[in-house]
């Protein structure tokens, strides 16, 4: 079977901004599966570039005193060394700042404008009349229409969470110039994906049957019904005063992220493609036989796959063969935080000394292929990074390694071990495919449980035969080298299973084992009888608690507001991500589900009748809750960033009573209170809900 050819992107980060954890999920979720590819034989390409346009790069550089092409390089270098640090192996990482995307830009425009999909409309916008520029919401602040609360921006509102249109707001001025905004009217270029050809081309576009489920149903609701038009015509254009491409046949008028972006993704290939002599064509033409993936979080989801192959499906080139959507990552159950220290930057992480393979294992362990958010719990970080990698796994090597060297010359046993491996050890060889076809369909944790469970079995085999036993009686020398000889295979198993997500500790087993890089197919086979391996030096430290509690206090530390007002979020191409809040608001509702399934949460009234600190909690304050005729109850909330203890007690609440009960850190949690809280965590405020008067401690809420 020949080799697939394989182009791979991750999302473009924004030139304004370090990488922090949460970008880092997409980045080592895509160089995981890249490196799978590469092992198993494809000719598989990872591109990305910087996002290197718009408003809020022009004036940041401008803040700084510098011109913006300096601004992008110094961003550029600062987020490839976060990248390489992490071991993100990227084919190229460019900037959509070139000749290559500015070309690819004006191409897919023309031939889309020749196909009668762009379109000029007036529209009305804030403008700055001070300092002579259109305004972004973001750069746009005022009086909240809804609660009055002054300074906020142009979109939503910070205190109360109401989002809105620029317009409303009231006492508007510019972010930039503190002028009063003027509306005024421009043309603006649009992308017509309303027009019935495009919609048509996305639903069998989108019924493709390869999707995810989740974003297969995002899709369907956000195209309607057969015959309904939902989908709305995109701005691709904004006024100079900007940073970015000049739209060729239109002075004044630059390509808005849409239109160069994601094209970014044809840019770096194309200068990959200059660089390994590699045919771009190949790869975009419409009938390409080669395979296309974007891994992308999942708030750029509309965008992704429905935008931009409608832009490559008229303008001639090859759409995706998919699009790969992940969650958001939050640490311990929360929206990262620069308060309590949780905004973690890749630089900081690397900078305390820790082993970026840590993360890139956790990560691993967590990501099953789907678009729910993953969670980065601290204490579970450490001790599953301590059990999984240096309790199970690297314990293999150092159980056996010692005695092969001093004991046996370094060299394993002369005899060929196969037969007896396959019977001690079953299985372990056979799950090459399967752990194969888990990465494959990037359900890493169901993959890392699979290897982890191998490990067990290993380490079984090791506490039946306890070498260090065998090692102390003699005569049994040739048993004592078999089982060393075995581990030491086994361990190289599951180094070659591990590869893609540790690669630099694999290099590390690779010289002490004294084999050329490891691929895939080694799997099939043991090492030779007589394979002379190199001494053992200890692959991989524990991680202690203090060095967490380190970084915490670090990324506290670090905490440095900017006068320029932050992009909407820090996630990967952040004006995407807010337009794509305007169409896919969090605020919309779960899935409906019955009466009945509703009647299975049993909901009282609870008085608070104590309230605690908990010693070494950052988040949880201990609750007693006296239920009337159904007893107390003790429940840790995570409400302390939004209550005092003492302002608690005596008050009513309301709490799901038949939650089963949770154990934690500090103890058992036996039920759970309900508070309100902004699903877009743009307010950081946290809303007890109490019963009006009357209401008594044991009473049923329905
Ligand atoms: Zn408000």
């Amino acid at each position: 079977m020949s080799a697939r050819k394989i182009l791979v992107t991750s999302a473009l980060p924004y030139a304004n901004g370090a990488i922090h954890l949460g970008h880092l999920v997409e980045y080592i979720q895509t160089d995981i599966w890249v490196r799978f590819q590469k092992l198993r034989g494809q000719e598989c390409w990872y591109v990305c570039a910087d996002d290197t346009h718009g408003t809020p790069i022009m004036l940041r550089a401008e803040q700084e005193g510098i011109t913006p092409e300096a601004l992008i390089a110094r961003v550029h270098g600062e987020h490839l060394r976060d990248f390489t640090g992490f071991h993100i192996a990227f084919d190229n990482y460019y900037t959509t700042h070139s000749d290559e995307t500015r070309f690819y830009s004006e191409d897919i425009y023309r031939k889309l404008k020749a196909a009668g999909l762009i379109e000029v409309r007036a529209i009305e916008q804030f403008y700055d009349p001070v300092k002579e520029m259109f305004l972004p919401d973001r750069f746009i602040k005022g009086e909240c229409p809804k609660c009055g609360a002054k300074d906020q921006y142009g979109d939503s509102c910070e205190a109360c969470g109401a989002a809105y249109a620029p317009t409303e707001l009231k006492n508007p001025y510019s972010a930039v110039s503190g002028a009063q905004p003027v509306l005024k009217s421009s043309d603006h270029y649009f992308f017509k994906l309303s027009d019935p050809r495009c919609q048509q081309f996305l639903r069998e576009w989108t019924r493709q049957g390869s999707l995810q489920p989740e974003a297969a149903n995002k899709l369907a609701e956000w195209l309607g019904e057969e015959g309904e038009h939902r989908l709305t015509d995109w701005d691709i254009s904004r006024d100079a005063p900007y940073f970015g491409f000049e739209i060729p046949d239109a002075p004044g008028k630059y390509f808005y992220v849409w239109l160069d972006a994601p094209i970014g993704y044809m840019g770096s290939f194309k200068n990959l493609c200059a660089k390994q002599g590699l045919d771009f064509d190949e790869y975009w033409k419409p009938d390409s036989q080669a395979e296309l993936y974007h891994f992308i979080g999942k708030d750029i989801l509309y965008f992704h796959a429905l935008f931009w192959p409608a832009e490559l499906k008229f303008a001639g080139y090859r759409t995706p063969t998919n699009v790969f959507a992940h969650g958001f990552l939050t640490v311990d159950g929360a929206k990262m935080s620069k308060s309590r220290g949780t905004f973690i930057t890749a630089e900081s992480y690397l900078k305390q000394g820790l082993n970026p393979e840590w993360l890139r294992y956790y990560f691993a362990a967590k990501l099953n292929g789907t678009m729910e958010d993953i969670d980065l719990n601290l204490e579970d970080f450490v001790a599953r990074v301590n059990s999984d990698l240096v309790g199970k796994y690297i314990n293999i090597a150092s159980r056996a390694a010692g005695f092969i060297t001093k004991r046996f010359g370094g060299k394993l046993l002369a005899m060929p071990l196969a037969e007896k491996f396959a019977s001690v050890l079953p299985g372990l060889s056979e799950a090459a495919e399967e752990i194969a076809a888990h990465y494959e369909a990037r359900d890493f944790a169901r993959a890392m449980r699979k290897i982890m469970a191998l490990a067990d079995q290993v380490n079984q085999y090791v506490d039946l035969h306890k070498p260090w036993e065998l090692a102390k009686q003699a005569g049994r020398d040739a048993e004592l080298h078999e089982v060393s000889s075995i581990l030491i295979n086994a361990f190289r198993l599951l180094t070659i299973y591990l590869k893609p997500v540790l690669p630099k500790l694999a290099q590390r087993a690779e010289e002490f084992l004294n084999v050329a890089p490891l691929h895939w197919r080694d799997a099939a086979h043991l090492l030779p009888p007589a394979h002379a391996i190199n001494a053992y030096e200890h692959l991989m430290t524990r991680i202690e608690m203090k060095q967490i509690e380190a970084l915490l206090a670090a990324n506290k530390e670090s905490l440095a507001p900017g006068a320029v007002p932050p992009a909407p979020t820090s996630d990967p191409q952040s004006p995407q991500r807010h337009a794509e809040r305007q169409q896919n608001s969090e605020y919309k509702l779960h899935n409906q589900i019955t009466i009945d399934e509703f009647a299975k949460v049993d909901l009282r009234i609870a008085r608070i009748v104590d309230a605690a600190h908990v010693e070494g909690a950052e988040k949880l304050i201990m609750l007693t809750l006296d239920l009337g005729p159904l007893g107390t109850r003790q429940v840790f909330a995570g409400i302390k960033s939004a209550y005092d203890p003492a302002t608690l007690v005596g008050r009513l609440t309301v709490m799901v009573a038949n939650l089963a009960p949770r154990k934690m850190k500090f103890g058992v949690s036996e039920g759970m209170v309900l508070a309100a809280s902004d699903p877009e965590g743009k307010t950081a405020g946290l809303y007890l809900l109490s019963p009006d008067a009357g209401a008594t401690p044991g009473m049923q809420v329905k």
